[in-house]
């Protein structure tokens, strides 16, 4: 019986959409939505200071399935 190596090494990336303030430090990260894009400013408030909230960045990070090792 084969076990290919492909599938038993299968890595999923999840995209990531980081979340700023344009008047404080405030950061969140949320998952990707459709139609986030960098600097989209209608993420609406920011929960400290009712400042315009806007994207940041956006990235993908791996997903690894099988446990992790350190
Ligand atoms: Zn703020």
């Amino acid at each position: 019986m084969y076990s290919d190596p492909m599938s038993s090494q299968q890595q999923e990336l999840r995209v990531r959409t980081v979340v700023k303030c344009t008047r404080c430090d405030y950061t969140n990260t949320r998952d990707f939505k459709d139609g986030d894009y960098v600097l989209k400013t209608e993420e609406g408030q920011c929960p400290k200071d009712g400042g315009e909230l806007y994207i940041a960045g956006i990235y993908a990070e791996e997903v690894k399935r099988e446990q992790q090792r350190k």
